[in-house]
């Protein structure tokens, strides 16, 4: 089957190069959007019959920290190919001593922890085309897609992988890792697993009327759940590397079990009776 001229896609997908590089007949197309570039390319290909657009978060070469992220032209770009579902895994540490390395946790709550992230569409700021985002607050009281939790956690016990199901994901500003006071702190809330990445894509996806799904992927036990040294780089580089063949594979079958046809979720009416004053792509 030949998509070599595919410049559309149906599911996004926001991670690692690890996850499309070996596609093959995949598409790079270059998107930009009103709130500046996305982390780098698209890279369109096809899994299962699926359009898939692929995004490297941190950019190929891994050369954005998180809090530099345009997180906005991310989601923006993948909507204007046609993305109406994404999924974003991420690497993050353990907040309980079981939840140690290797563990797959299917978030359904999400803190923000961040500082300095624009984490809105809706700023009153004008777009090129002169049109004025209105004042818009979306719900976010469930901030991924039901649907898509469902595919990812059916994925990954396809693979014999028991994934956690539901947890809170809080998400600090980074790039440095917790200290001990603030990981006991995100602990004793009951919160299962920290990362750098998860927010504010969540919310932005919502605002633009997206599908949006997360699975984490325990790289460490973070700071205040073990009693060595905390986290390292490598240690976290390690453990991903050791697993990124593993995640590609619930990755793409969590892909192929996203619904099809018209969506019927909570995120298709984020934007229902609301003026956005501005078109989205
Ligand atoms: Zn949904």
């Amino acid at each position: 089957m030949t998509n070599a001229r595919v410049t559309n896609a149906e599911i996004g997908v926001i991670g690692g190069s690890g996850f499309y590089s070996f596609l093959e007949d995949v598409t790079e197309i270059q998107v930009d959007t009103p709130y500046g570039s996305p982390s780098d390319s698209l890279f369109l290909g096809e899994i299962a019959g699926r359009r898939v657009a692929f995004l490297p978060r941190h950019g190929r070469g891994h050369h954005l920290p998180p809090h530099r992220i345009n997180y906005r032209a991310n989601l923006w770009a993948l909507r204007s190919v046609g993305v109406r579902q994404v999924l974003g895994p991420c690497a993050v540490g353990g907040l309980r001593p079981e939840y140690g390395p290797g563990t797959l946790l299917v978030p359904d709550q999400l803190v923000d922890r961040t500082k300095s992230r624009v984490q809105t569409f809706y700023d009153g700021y004008p777009l090129p085309d002169g049109s004025v985002p209105n004042v818009v607050h979306v719900a976010l009281a469930d901030p991924y897609c039901p649907e898509g939790r469902k595919a990812a956690l059916s994925a990954a016990r396809g693979r014999d992988w028991e994934p956690v199901d539901g947890g809170t994901l809080v998400v600090i500003e980074g790039p440095r890792f917790s200290t001990r006071a603030e990981s006991r702190w995100h602990a004793a809330m009951g919160w299962s697993v920290v990362g750098m990445t998860g927010h504010p894509e969540a919310v932005l996806a919502r605002e633009l009327g997206l599908c949006y799904t997360t699975m984490t992927l325990v790289t460490d036990l973070d700071a205040g759940a073990e009693t060595g040294e905390g986290v390292s780089h490598e240690e976290v580089l390690r453990v991903f590397a050791a697993n990124v063949d593993r995640l590609r594979s619930v990755l793409f079958d969590a892909v192929a079990a996203l619904p099809t046809g018209e969506r019927d979720c909570l995120c298709t009416r984020a934007l229902e009776g609301l003026d956005t004053g501005i078109r989205l792509p």
